[in-house]
């Protein structure tokens, strides 16, 4: 029996070049579309059920898994791989994905993973970078010469990487690291106002909850989807309870 090797991760400098291309002439173009662990952020579910013209519900009916980690404080979205012999994405064809330009980041960003770190200068953040080398991934040796950035660009990450860093402050909102534990209906709150987007905007309109800055329905209106997933987020942390800089919680 043949055992496999664990992934092989390498940190990448900011402008390091590597070579990678993936395309259909690989030989093992599609290979990597199954049997994935593949986690949805909010903004890669708003773009695949608007590309596949579904309301949020059906989608995650669909083509989502939701799973609670016992250390983590909120529930991850997984998209559903089908249940046939190969485990396959249930997005890819022979030709390759059939929602290529509305694909998930991870997909977007492989063979690259990219990070966050606070900086010890004036707190600021600075990206970081690895490469994931597979050994069933053939695009290592196919040519193409880029470096992390270049490859975020081409693969249109720039969206992707600003909605992910918009989360950022709720996923390490303070009271989370001083170790808050939402119940379960501030969990199921957390999918519903980030996963459906298009219920949060009828909560709004129906006065069931009110946006800072956007009481009235005009301007609820002018919000497209992509600026109201951002008030969303914003929104979201407002419903928890209180922080103490003494690391005390106030419970609502
Ligand atoms: S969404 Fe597209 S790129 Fe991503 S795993 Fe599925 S078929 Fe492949
Ligand atoms: S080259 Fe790598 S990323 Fe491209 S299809 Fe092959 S396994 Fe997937």
């Amino acid at each position: 029996m043949s055992v496999k090797p664990p992934e092989k991760v390498q940190s990448l400098n900011p402008g390091e070049k590597f070579n990678f291309r993936c395309g259909p002439d690989v030989s093992c173009f599609t290979e990597c579309c199954r049997a994935l662990d593949l986690a949805l952020t909010p903004y890669d579910v708003l773009r695949l059920r608007k590309s596949l013209g579904l309301d949020s519900a059906t989608f995650l009916q669909r083509y989502a898994v939701i799973e609670q980690q016992q250390d983590e404080a909120f529930p991850q979205v997984f998209l559903a791989m089908l249940d046939d012999d190969r485990n396959r994405c249930p997005f890819v064809c022979a030709d390759g994905c059939t929602v290529y330009q509305d694909r998930p980041a991870a997909c977007r960003a492989y063979p690259v993973g990219r990070g966050l770190r606070m900086t010890t200068c004036r707190n600021r953040l600075q990206e970081i970078f690895v490469l994931v080398r597979e050994d069933h991934c053939q695009g290592f040796a196919a040519g193409g010469e880029t470096t992390p950035e270049d490859w975020m660009a081409d693969q249109g990450l720039e969206p992707y990487n600003r909605f992910s860093d918009a989360m950022l402050p709720l996923l390490r909102h303070p009271i989370i690291l001083q170790g808050w534990e939402p119940n379960p209906d501030q969990q199921r709150e957390y999918l519903h106002t980030l996963y459906q987007l298009d219920d949060f905007r009828s909560r709004v309109e129906a006065g069931e909850l009110a946006l800072p800055g956007q009481e009235t329905a005009g301007s609820l209106a002018e919000l497209d989807d992509y600026q109201l997933l951002l008030a969303a987020i914003d929104w979201l942390p407002t419903t928890w309870p209180e922080h103490k800089s003494d690391g005390r919680l106030n419970k609502v």
